[in-house]
Formats: structure tokens, sequence, C-alpha cells
């Protein structure tokens, strides 16, 4: 048996799984037996491009051991041929060098939503400066033994913020700003930054930065509820308290771009209660008890005709399915 090994992605998986909304065929080969390692989606490789093109530089020789992402060049190039694609790469090994990549050249040969990464890889290395953010680490993958598992967890960006601005400050007097007399009112703050910490940093590309309504969508309203994407901030974050203890000062922000244009944007920061941490620890645990039973009982396939089409492993499985299931539907009489 593989050693069990929690991550985020595996626990909205397996999430996935219990609400039978994933088959579990398909959760065992990719991690338990391992068996399979997915191929990553065009969305997830438009990602990849973004992190190296914005992350890359920082640090040190970008194009070692950051590395750019392996496989097809950017969306691919408009017909650019051999010659211009190796021109490409040598460039792109290092796109902030002394002779960068130029803005006219990008948008010659890229296809539209690679120029709105470029262009959004762009902002994000100013914003960081404006804010004053000190890199410290890129891409650090830190793991934890927890007897009979670990717990894993891959930081984008690992930072010191200087200067990251308050979002409440006022430059009200505070009494005017409805604060209470003590000054102990939390929502006002009348200092213009907050104070100088620690932060896990993640950088998105995404196609949804306004969507309410998607599980992948990144507007404000209901955020809170939308569990695949806030399961990272509360995982990392309780990954760090149970690594470096309760009282290590740590913040988390998602770094969100649109890829579908080159200017809209969006910082979160994530705080998730002791309450919420706790939940999710727990839920680990209970996890982890979960899947050894999973894995002495078997998975539980949950074939479907729309399921099995779109699944890696359709043509090696024996419980695949191709042809419509039978539904049934009941009809009652009226009982008037
Ligand atoms: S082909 Fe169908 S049954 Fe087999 S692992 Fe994939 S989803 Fe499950």
């Amino acid at each position: 048996m593989s050693r069990i090994r929690m991550s985020q992605s595996m626990i909205k998986d397996y999430t996935d799984y219990r609400n039978k909304s994933l088959c579990g065929l398909y959760f065992d080969a990719r991690w338990i037996s391992r068996t399979h390692s997915s191929e990553p989606s065009e969305a997830m490789m438009m990602g990849r491009w973004f992190e190296y093109l914005a992350l890359g530089p920082y640090h040190g020789t970008a194009g070692s051991e950051y590395g750019m992402p392996s496989g097809d060049l950017p969306g691919g190039f408009k017909a650019a041929g051999r010659k211009a694609v190796a021109q490409w790469d040598e460039l792109l090994s290092n796109p902030w060098a002394n002779d960068p990549i130029k803005d006219e050249d990008v948008e010659a040969h890229w296809t539209a939503k690679y120029v709105n990464l470029w262009y959004q890889a762009k902002h994000l290395r100013s914003t960081f400066e404006a804010y004053g953010i000190e890199v410290i680490d890129v891409q650090k993958k830190i793991e934890k033994d927890h007897g009979k598992y670990d717990r894993v967890m891959v930081w984008d960006v690992l930072a010191i913020c200087h200067k990251i601005p308050d979002p409440s400050y006022t430059r009200k007097p505070l009494i005017l700003a409805g604060a209470k007399e003590d000054g102990d009112d939390l929502e006002i703050s009348s200092r213009p930054y907050l104070e100088p910490h620690l932060a896990i940093i993640d950088v998105k590309a995404t196609g949804l930065i306004d969507d309410k309504w998607k599980p992948y969508g990144w507007a404000q309203e209901g955020l809170e509820y939308r569990d695949k994407l806030m399961i990272q901030a509360v995982d990392y974050m309780d990954q760090v308290r149970d690594i470096k203890g309760e009282d290590y000062p740590s913040a988390f922000y998602f770094f969100v771009h649109s890829n579908t244009n080159s200017k809209d944007r969006k910082i979160y920061q994530i705080k998730p209660s002791q309450e919420a941490l706790d939940q999710h620890r727990e839920k680990v645990e209970y996890m982890v008890t979960d899947l050894e039973f999973e894995i002495q009982t078997g998975f539980i396939p949950y074939p479907s005709l729309e399921r099995c089409q779109e699944c890696p492993l359709l043509t090696t499985c024996e419980k695949a399915v191709y042809h419509p299931q039978i539904r049934t539907v009941y009809l009652t009489g009226s009982g008037s």
C-alpha cells in the first residue's frame, strides 16, 4: 500500500468521492496506487505559464531550479514556425533578462489568453514592488510526517509583506469614523499599512474572476462558501501552524488575475478563525481513518457515461460504461 500523502488537492478529490461525484477507481489510481498521473488541462498549463512568467525570476536564475513548464510553448504560437520557436525558447528561459521579451513580440506571436497572462505577470511584479513584498522563496514543497500519513503543501510564494495597505484604514479621526473611545474597534485602523508580516501568497490565473456561481468563481460574494477555493488557504495555514506552532504569525493571500483580459485582478486575504482551522485538522484526521478503511475494502467505482468518456483511465478500465444507463421514472396516480 502506498503511503497516504494528504494535500489540499487530495482532500478536494476525496470530498468529491465521498459525495459520489468522483469515481473511486480514478481516485485510487491518482492518489493511492498512483498508477495514473493526470495530464495537466489547458487551464492548468496556462496557470503554470503564468506562475513561471510572474515568479520564475524570483528564483534567482529563471529557467533553472524553477524551470519553464514543460510541454507546449504558450498557447500554440500563431504559426510562428520552428525557427521562431527556438528563439522564443531561449528568450523564455529568462523573460526578464537585460534584453527582455518585448510586448510587441508577445502580441505578434502569442494567442490572446497568453498575451493577457504576459501583461498580468507584469502587473503582479509591479504590485509586489508597490506593496513592499519581499519574496523569500517560491514554489516550495513542504512535507511533514504524521506517523501513518504525510501532509504536503506547495506554496507559490513565501514573503514578508512590508507595505500592504490596511483595508480598514480610515483617514478620519477614529472617533468620527465610529470607533469606540477606547479604540478597541478592530474594524477601524488609523494605520495606512498592515504591520509587516510573513505571508503565503498563491497566485491564480482564471477565466472566472467575477463569477459568483461556479465552484471556482472568484467573485467576492459568497467566496467564503466556495470550499474548492478556500480549502487551500485553510489547509496551508493549518499546516504552517502545525509545523511552526500556534503563535507563528502568518497570513494567506490569493493574488487573482483574469486570463480573459489583461487588467482585472484582485487580492484576497483569507482569515480562517481558530475554529475553522481546528475543524479542518479534525477533517484531515477523520479522512485518514476513512481512507485506511477504503484502502482495505476497495474504492467504490462510480461509472457513468459522462464521467467515463472524460476519464483518462477509460481504455484500460473494466468498469467503464459506454452506453447510457437506464434511468427509471415512476409515475403515480394523481391521488385525487
Ligand atoms: S472509466 Fe469510469 S469507471 Fe473507470 S475509473 Fe474512469 S470513471 Fe471510473
